[in-house]
Order: C-alpha cells, then structure tokens, then sequence
C-alpha cells in the first residue's frame, strides 16, 4: 500500500525533524486495522469482550484483539460502549491533566458527529456539567442524535447548527472542542478509500474551511475557557500553521500537556509561534494518525447579557417524574410536541439562551408521550441512565435479544415473569427498550429506524 502515499505528503512528512519514513511507510503497507472501544461508565463497569488491552491514555478505553461483529451484539446497541479509534481518546488524559475531569463546566463539541468525542466529553465531564453537541450536516447530526440517546445522560443538547451561529452565545463556553473536518491522512490505514480523494489543493480547501470555523464560533469561548483544535490530518497547513493563525489573530496562549514519553505521541511546536500541538503516528503508537492541541483565551471577551427568560409554566405532574425517572429532584420538566423531556434543574436557565438562538435536535432525554394523564414511555427514556430501576424487566437470553433488536414478534413465554402492561427488554442487565406485554401477545417497540437489518 505505501506505493499508493500521496508522494507530496510523505515528502512534505520527510520534512520533519526525526520523521521516520520508512517505519511510516511500513506500517501503512501492513494495513493492520485496530479495534477500539471505550466503555460508557454509567452502564458497563467491565469490558463485555474476551481479551482487551487497555489504551494508555483513556482509562475507559480497550483495544480489542479481535474484531467482533458489533451489530449482533445487544450491549452495543444498548450503548454500553463506544466504538471509537484510540488516538482520539487522549482527549481523556487532557482533561485530567488540565483538572477538567468531573468540574462543573459548559462545554460546547463543535463539530461533533457521529459522537465520539462528545460520549467522552459527557463521560469526563461529569453529570454537572453541560455539553452543547452541535453537527452543521442535517443527516449527521440525526446519527449524533441517536449516539447521545444510547449513551443515556441527559446534560447533553443536541443542536444543528453553522458554526457561525454560536457568535450569538459570546464569552459563555468554558470549552470549545473543534474537531475539525480535515483531509484524513491520518485515517489511511482505515479508509484507503481516502487516499484518493487526497490532495494538495484539497488540503488547502480544508485548511480555510478550518480558519473559517474557528473564526466564526471562537467568539463563543469565554475569558480564560480552553480550546481544543485536533484533526486526523498530517499536513502541517491544517494543523501547526493553523495554531500559528489563532496565535497571530487572537492571540491565545499555548498550552503544553504532559504525555509520557513511553507512549509515542510527538510534541512539536509550530514555526512562528512555538505553540505546542501533538501528533500522532501509526508507527509510534497503537492508533490512527490524529494532531491535537490546547489554548487558551487570554483576551477579555465580552459576554452576553443574561437576564432572566420568563419560563412557561410547567404543567408535567411531578409524579410523572418520580414514577418513571431515579432522583427526579435533579431535573426539570417541559413538555415539547407532546413529549415530555427532562433536563438538568441546574442548566433551566441555560437551556431558554440555547432556545432563543440554537436549532435544538434534542435537549436531555425524551422520556415519552404525554396525553394529559399518562406517559407513553419512549424507547429514549429506556437507554438513559435516570430511568426508574424498580420498573418492570425481563431479562432475556441473546437470542431473543437480538430478535428484539431486529423487531421480529416475540412470544409470551420469553416474558414469564410478567403479568400484562409495559416491560423492559434486559439483557446482561442492560436494558435495551420496550415491549408491552398483553394477555396473549406481546407488542415489540423497538423503534424501527434503529432495528438491526440485514443480519
Ligand atoms: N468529533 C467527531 C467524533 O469524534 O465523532 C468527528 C467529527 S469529523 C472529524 C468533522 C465533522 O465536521 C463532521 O461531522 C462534518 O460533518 C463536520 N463539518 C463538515 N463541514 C463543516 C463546517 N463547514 N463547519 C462545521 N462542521 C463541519
């Protein structure tokens, strides 16, 4: 495969101090494809596989020595975990190194789709704070959607939005994650696929897409808040030179992290500006090539103001809550086309700024539809990690699991235990959604946009 680099790429590689071009080239050519997954904390304590290893840098994060077929797996569609590619989950280690891990904080993931990074930002971030997930493709940010749902937490808003919007929300968020879109060098071993696509001119494409980006939402980080750039590109021009730009437009400071050495990730510094980014290689390290790197708003940026948004009066009974949701003194309640959602009691306040300037796909979890008397509970609330855990389950083998999961009927003998009414499907302890049980049938609600197809 290394016949088939972009020359100008590894020419413009073999340009740096100690690069490695035939250990690159090597490595590329093996085509070796790596497994990772990272587990979601709130549902599964171990890792649901027989041999894992774990990854350096992200202490819920495990290669896998052989990849499964995860679409036959419940616990997958369950979001007991993530499948995710290793480099990316140093942002882990970043945010213990910078004290952010389980500091109440509002964090906004730019560019966000499918979810990787804004699963591990709600992981480490922790329950108290709030993390705006933004995707500006429409279909993508439906995919985004639906990771955040399986994963289960509720201080999560799922918005699609242009980048440039959020100038309307200046100086509120205290992270600002852009994952940019880029050339995907880095990915090459994953998808050759790219390698084709790849070109000097499409590189510079990216590299004013990525300018543009930053230019246009960086208002929205407060005095002080972090910046994290990263992308899965090797070229410099979308990556040092654009740490150099951020530095000589608006002047923010670098910020270093402490990596050990033993695990292979690259410090370099950009050219003008000695600002520090990481870069990782395939040959170095057990992952795809990924650069990251860390500022911080110096300057003082002016905020909005925020005064108070009358609320609309909450007409959820407060007994929905306490029926269907664990500690319902943490949420509030509002009820949106007739469902009723529960959000963060500490973020109401925040979430009517979102409402005035954001397109919101989703704020906390759904927990189903509200007729005035009683709550029809949706499959969203059956994923979240607030359910109610005295609620009527059956445990189910994996056959009947994954006949659940393709939306096939299911027999009353698979729910013994049950007399009539609504039941979680549960399997390995984990629920996987609804059926509802009726004297001589049972009715299987898994919703048919998410059913397994085809295997
Ligand atoms: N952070 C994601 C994760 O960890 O799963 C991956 C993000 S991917 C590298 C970059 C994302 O930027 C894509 O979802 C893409 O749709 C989005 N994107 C493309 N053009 C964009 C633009 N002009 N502004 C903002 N985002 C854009």
């Amino acid at each position: 495969m290394s016949n088939f680099l972009p020359n100008e790429l590894v020419k413009r590689l073999n340009e740096q101090e100690g690069f490695d071009a035939a250990a690159f080239n090597k490595v590329h050519e093996q085509g070796d494809k790596i497994t990772s997954i990272r587990l979601n904390p709130w549902k599964q304590t171990s890792v649901p596989f027989k041999s894992a290893i774990p990854v350096a840098w992200c202490d819920k994060g495990y290669y896998l020595t052989e990849r499964p077929v995860f679409t036959l797996d419940p616990l997958y569609h369950a979001g007991c975990y993530y499948v995710q590619e290793a480099s990316s989950m140093c942002i882990a280690h970043i945010l213990q190194e910078l004290e952010l891990e389980n500091k109440a904080i509002r964090a906004l993931d730019l560019c966000a789709a499918p979810g990787g990074k804004s699963t591990l930002l709600a992981d480490y971030l922790g329950s108290e704070s709030i993390l705006v997930s933004n995707e500006v493709i429409k279909s993508r940010a439906h995919v985004l959607r639906d990771n955040i749902v399986r994963w289960g937490v509720s201080n999560v808003v799922v918005t699609n939005n242009d980048p440039s919007t959020f100038s309307r929300l200046p100086g509120y968020f205290d992270l600002l994650v852009v994952d940019a879109p880029c050339s995907g060098s880095g990915m090459f071993r994953k998808d050759e696929g790219a390698i084709d696509e790849w070109s000097l001119a499409n590189v510079k494409l990216c590299s004013d897409r990525q300018k543009r980006i930053l230019a246009e939402s960086i208002s929205t980080l407060a005095t002080e808040g972090y910046l994290f750039y990263s992308t899965c590109s090797y070229s410099s021009e979308e990556n040092e030179d654009i740490l150099d730009w951020i530095k000589e437009e608006y002047g923010f400071e670098s910020i270093p992290i402490r990596f050990p050495s033993q695990w292979g990730i690259a410090e370099i510094q950009s050219p003008k500006h000695q600002a520090f980014g990481y870069r990782f290689y395939p040959h170095k390290l057990k992952g795809e090539g990924f650069f990251i790197a860390v500022l911080r708003k110096t300057e003082t940026q002016p905020s909005f103001s925020r005064k108070k948004i009358k609320s609309e009066k909450n007409s959820v009974p407060t007994k929905v809550l306490s029926d269907w949701t664990e500690q319902p003194a943490n949420h509030m309640a509002f009820i949106h086309d007739e469902h009723i959602h529960i959000f963060p009691k500490k973020y109401e306040e925040d979430l009517r700024w979102y409402q005035q300037v954001l397109y919101i796909k989703q704020a906390g979890v759904n927990i189903g539809k509200w007729n005035g008397r009683e709550l029809i509970p949706s499959h969203d609330l059956a994923c979240s990690v607030h359910i109610k855990t005295d609620l009527s389950a059956q445990d189910v083998t994996r056959e009947v699991a994954l006949k659940y999961l393709r939306k096939e009927s299911l027999a009353v003998t698979d729910f013994p235990a049950i007399l009539t009414g609504w039941c979680l499907v549960r399997y390995d302890g984990t629920n996987l959604g609804w059926v509802k049980v009726l004297p001589n049938r049972v009715n299987n609600y898994y919703p048919k946009e998410v059913r397994i197809m085809h295997l």
